[in-house]
């Protein structure tokens, strides 16, 4: 009898306050589907970014990443703890596919100090660790400092390159752990040897200037360059040296930002296919600065974005003149251009950001309560 009503009663308090919590909070509609900043601590600037960040990624990785902030928990009729909140508002707006339920929120409540990082449950438990290790490491501390500005768009961006490497072949992070050392001394050793030979051919060859021979030096550094970038990675699982992979094959192992990098030429990748284990390997190498014609988009971070300088009006004896900057991405649609006065110091520039449509709704996914959260 006595279990009865305590079942009763247990019961009641939950059916009341089901009840209670279904009619009493009234989650916030959104106004996109990248960032709601409903408690208004994004700066403009911030922001812009921020959404262009999460519109690439939604349209390069396919995934539903958006980021909320709001005061108060309470100020939408919710008592209680960021978790529940966090999945019921997941849910309400269907963040993700709606067969795959792969979305992430981020939903930070600063006055109750909790945030929350929920995942679709398309991940199962998959990603709470990694989520868990992003709240505590990249955004409390600044969250700490009531850096919320800084606390977001670094912890966005660490999801955004874990969410990038996620299913990815494991050779893109094996890539830099590769020793250095041994080839190095072999090359070295080839150059002496290229030097001296080089000298014999002089000798023999009456009529090699200097001019000629720095040529050959040169060209020979060059291709002792390329044969050491080319020389061949030992497979980490079967210790047998791996092949080069095909034109083919490295399309399927480096992202699409990757390969306009490599067809633009401000990064260098080589890469390698072991056949029996079906790995790949991957070296990286960048430009000198001096060649970069490439720089980094602050958007999608690929080494793609090219910047013109156009002269407006040229600068006379008595007047500035006015010139254009514009900095275009070749891998997402991220663009900048400032206007500016050349010939006097002083620097006006007048900001402009284009802005392209984007689509204005979620894919109806939904979340089991998976994720990570931070309290500070
Ligand atoms: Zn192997
Ligand atoms: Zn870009």
């Amino acid at each position: 009898m006595v279990q009865f009503i305590r079942l009763f009663v247990f019961q009641w308090v939950f059916v009341t306050a089901f009840l209670f919590s279904a009619s009493a909070v009234d989650y916030p509609e959104y106004k996109n589907i990248y960032v709601n900043d409903f408690a208004d601590i994004l700066d403009a600037e911030s922001e812009a970014i921020l959404t262009r960040k999460l519109e690439h990624f939604r349209k390069n990785k396919d995934t539903e990443f958006t980021v909320v902030t709001v005061q108060k928990m309470s100020n939408y009729g919710y008592e209680g703890e960021i978790e529940e909140f966090a999945t019921n508002l997941f849910n309400e707006w269907g963040v993700g596919h709606i067969d795959r339920d792969d979305g992430i929120m981020m939903l930070v409540a600063i006055k109750d100090r909790q945030m929350r990082i929920e995942v679709g449950s398309g991940y199962g438990s998959n990603l709470n660790n990694e989520m868990q290790n992003i709240i505590n490491n990249d955004i409390l501390p600044y969250f700490k400092k009531d850096q919320f500005d800084a606390g977001i768009s670094v912890g966005a961006r660490s999801v955004i390159s874990f969410m990038n490497s996620y299913k990815e072949p494991i050779g893109n992070r094996m890539a830099k752990h590769f020793p250095e050392w041994v080839p190095e001394f072999v090359v070295i050793l080839i150059l002496i040897v290229i030097f001296f030979a080089g000298f014999i051919l002089a000798g023999f060859i009456a009529i090699a200037t200097p001019i000629y021979l720095i040529t050959i030096l040169f060209r020979m550094g060059s291709s002792a360059k390329k044969a050491y970038r080319n020389r061949a990675i030992e497979c980490k699982s079967c210790n047998k040296t791996t092949k080069k992979a095909s034109k083919f094959q490295r399309e399927n192992i480096l992202s699409k930002g990757q390969l306009l990098e490599h067809m633009l030429g401000s990064v260098i990748f080589k890469t390698w296919h072991c056949q029996p284990c079906n790995k790949t390997y991957v070296r990286r190498y960048d430009k000198n600065w001096s060649q970069m014609k490439y720089r980094e988009c602050p958007v999608c971070e690929f080494c793609t974005l090219k910047t013109d300088e156009i002269v407006l009006e040229s600068a006379t004896k008595f007047r500035s003149g006015l010139a254009k900057r514009v900095s275009q991405c070749m891998h997402c649609d991220y663009d900048f251009s400032e206007e500016y006065s050349i010939g006097i110091q002083r620097e006006t520039s007048r900001g402009s950001r284009s802005s392209k449509s984007s689509p204005s709704s979620f894919g109806g996914g939904s979340s089991s309560g998976g994720g990570a959260s931070g309290r500070w």
